[in-house]
């Protein structure tokens, strides 16, 4: 596997390859653990050639994040890439990759503002700018992105989409631990009284689901009462629970019906203490 630091060295190399071959890229902050290498795995079976990110994006962290200590294991990292036969990891510092004049930005307007765009100001726009920089800089045919970060994923869709960025940009489900909870790099931060206290979320959007299913004429505020007292049975704080339909992200009023909702989703966000942690559900006909 070869890795690069150089976005230009980088950049280079993906022009080459590209005269032949198609490139599947998969964006990550690294601390890699299964949800990250199943993406990967897909990333193979699309281009002949994979490239793997490793990069900690300061603008997207909002100020007060975990941005200074957000795992960085990069050594175990390459092991775990090299292992899955992946041509070329980029892993850049912060310095070379956003130069000194460093000014331009991308914003995705409507689909950051609402669900985590409101609670983390500018994340998305960090987002969307560090997808941008990296789809250049890889030249990436496919770029595969995972839906347990279903906003990013729609917010990522629609910049393609507008901005006409050539390459396509492939889901992928949630990958779960055993009990369901969602895997994430940030599950480290976890007490292991906290981990038994986070299963309450995949319990909560299962809950809503089979809820959901059973009766789509339940309405949004039947569903999110039901969430919320799930949710608090343990002492995790919710920053939201909202469901919105995967084309606007904007969420519904309490008193409509889910059958009157395109395409409804549910969104959770919770602090178990001080670790943010989110999960969604589709509560359509896909559920
Ligand atoms: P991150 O390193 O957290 O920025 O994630 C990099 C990519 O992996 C993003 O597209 C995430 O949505 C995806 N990802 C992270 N955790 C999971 C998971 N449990 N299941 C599916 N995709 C995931």
């Amino acid at each position: 596997m070869l890795v690069l630091s150089s976005s230009q060295e980088m950049q280079q190399t993906a022009l080459r390859w590209k005269r032949e071959h198609a490139i599947a890229f998969v964006p990550t902050m690294g601390c890699l653990h299964e949800g990250h290498l199943r993406l990967v795995r897909k990333a193979r079976t699309l281009g002949k050639k994979c490239v793997v990110s490793i990069f900690v994006n300061p603008l997207q962290f909002v100020k007060g994040e975990d941005y200074e200590k957000y795992p960085r294991t990069l050594e175990a990292d390459k092991e775990r890439l090299n292992e899955l036969e992946v041509d070329l990891l980029f892993a850049p510092t912060d310095k070379e990759f956003y130069r000194g004049g460093f000014q331009s930005e991308v914003q995705v307007s409507q689909l950051s503002q609402h669900l985590c765009g409101k609670s983390r100001p500018g994340h998305f726009r960090g987002v969307t700018t560090v997808c941008l920089k990296l789809f250049q800089i890889t030249q990436a045919d496919y770029a595969v992105f995972g839906e347990k970060d279903f906003q990013q994923l729609r917010v990522i869709q629609q910049m393609v989409l507008d901005l006409n960025v050539p390459l396509a940009i492939i889901p992928h489900e949630i990958v779960r631990e055993e009990d369901g909870l969602a895997m994430s790099s940030r599950n480290r931060y976890l007490t292991p009284e906290q981990r038994r206290w986070a299963a309450k979320i995949p319990e909560t959007v299962n809950l809503v689901r089979e809820r959901a299913k059973l009766n789509p004429n339940v309405s949004v505020e039947s569903l999110l009462e039901l969430a919320q007292r799930n949710l608090t049975s343990v002492p995790l704080t919710i920053d939201y629970v909202e469901i919105a339909s995967e084309r606007t992200l904007k969420p519904e009023k309490r008193s409509i019906l889910l059958s009157a909702i395109e395409a409804p989703h549910f969104f959770v966000a919770v602090k178990v203490g001080s670790t943010r942690l989110i999960d969604n559900t589709s509560l359509g006909a896909r559920s």
